[in-house]
């Protein structure tokens, strides 16, 4: 259960956060701005470009960061926050996996003929997760994150300890709710076998079928999983292109 009653006597001045955004499509950053008002009576917002005209590129205590690194200037602005934050939190599979954007890992040149008809050089680096670049403290999955978590996150940090996050699979939580399984009983390409939980098992919750957006969780079966769906008649290609959307480079051979 989230607690979030600190005692916070052995800080002078309150705590600091600070939200900040490399590339990705802001889903993290709406979450968060959706919950910042129950962080407020116990930190100070330095820094939310998102949400606020006036920021502070100081030291901080907590900085959450969403987005891959895909550009020059997205490894300058990390490379500074690290420098500045004492723990740094990388929210959403942007910044864990690199995730949509990484394009199942395609050419950069190629996608940039695609989209613009001729090479137009725009510079982008392939979609990194941030931990490529600095150390990450936390990561919290999620396309987008859960709330809870990243609020229980917060407040463990707050309280000088380290979050306890699981990456148990989808099926556990899905089990939990009784739900039918679709895998088994509808020949669902559900991969709630190989993802972590976290979102309550959201879509098998409406009989739809995981498609992978927490990552992978502790231990993944992936082979396993794709001979699974193999055997249900899924094209081997589809069922990787579907494991990798979020930045996965997984190969089976
Ligand atoms: S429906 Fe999906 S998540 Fe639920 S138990 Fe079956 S495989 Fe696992
Ligand atoms: S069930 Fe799977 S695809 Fe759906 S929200 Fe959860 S992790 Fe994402």
């Amino acid at each position: 259960m989230l607690d979030l009653n600190f005692d916070l006597s052995h800080h002078k001045i309150l705590p600091t956060l600070a939200v900040e955004s490399l590339t990705g499509c802001a889903g993290e950053l709406l979450v968060i701005l959706e919950n910042v008002d129950k962080l407020l009576p116990y930190m100070v917002v330095k820094r939310f470009p998102f949400a606020q005209s006036s920021n502070d590129n100081g030291f901080c205590d907590i900085a959450l960061v969403e987005g891959s690194v895909s550009q020059k200037h997205d490894i300058e602005k990390l490379i500074q926050l690290r420098a500045n934050c004492r723990w740094l939190v990388a929210v959403g599979n942007c910044a864990l996996y690199g995730c949509v954007q990484k394009c199942n890992n395609a050419n950069i040149k190629a996608l940039d003929e695609k989209v613009y008809g001729s090479f137009q050089n725009t510079e982008a680096l392939p979609s990194k997760p941030i931990e490529a670049y600095v150390k990450v403290d936390v990561k919290l999955s999620g396309c987008p994150i859960n709330a809870t978590q990243l609020l229980s996150t917060i407040a463990s940090l707050l309280k000088d300890n380290f979050p306890n996050i699981t990456h148990k699979p989808v099926c556990l939580e899905c089990k939990l709710k009784e739900n039918p399984c679709i895998l088994i009983e509808n020949n669902e390409p559900c991969l709630g076998p190989i993802t972590a939980a976290g979102c309550g098992a959201l879509c098998p919750s409406f009989a739809s079928p995981c498609y992978g957006c927490w990552g992978p969780c502790e231990g993944a079966r992936v082979d396993a999983m794709a001979n699974i769906l193999t055997k249900k008649g899924y094209d081997l290609e589809e069922i990787l292109s579907r494991i990798n959307t979020f930045g996965q480079n997984i190969k089976i051979v």
